[in-house]
């Protein structure tokens, strides 16, 4: 089925675990600066299928829909400075670290990773591109 995004969802596992497999040397100490989107002023971009990924991830937290924090940070930020959905957060939590934990990975590290995300959205004939993460997690648990 051309829109059954069970397949690319399990390949967008598999890019998650890559990221993993090739990690570069960080410090991440949970300062959470990284989720606080208007402190930083970037927001994470998700193709689709990570939006429907992310979006499996709020309902198994026992949620239904996004609250916007009046912080402006991620709404899955918990209060102790925990990822709600750690499991299932998009490649660019992944791979974005602030500059104290020794900053972002370099593109060309895992250019061939966001190619093979974009494809996957192509694959279905999804072409909207990259959205940021409250909005296409807001459309994706619409869609659920
Ligand atoms: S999804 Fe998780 S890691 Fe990513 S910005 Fe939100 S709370 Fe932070």
């Amino acid at each position: 089925m051309k829109n059954d995004p069970k397949a690319p969802l399990a390949e967008l596992r598999n890019i998650y675990a890559e990221v993993e497999a090739r990690a570069l040397p960080r410090q991440c100490e949970l300062r959470t600066g990284c989720c606080h989107f208007r402190l930083t002023g970037k927001t994470p971009l998700l193709t689709r299928v990570e939006a429907l990924l992310a979006a499996k991830g709020v309902r198994a937290s026992g949620r239904k829909k996004l609250v916007p924090r009046a912080d402006g940070a991620c709404p899955m930020l918990g209060r102790e400075g925990r990822c709600g959905i750690y499991a299932h957060r998009p490649f660019g939590c992944r791979t974005h670290f602030c500059a104290a934990a020794g900053g972002p990975y370099p593109r060309q590290h895992v250019a061939d990773l966001i190619h093979r995300m974009e494809a996957l959205d192509e694959a279905l004939g999804w072409h909207d591109g990259s959205r940021p993460f409250e909005a296409a997690v807001a459309d994706a648990l619409k869609d659920a």
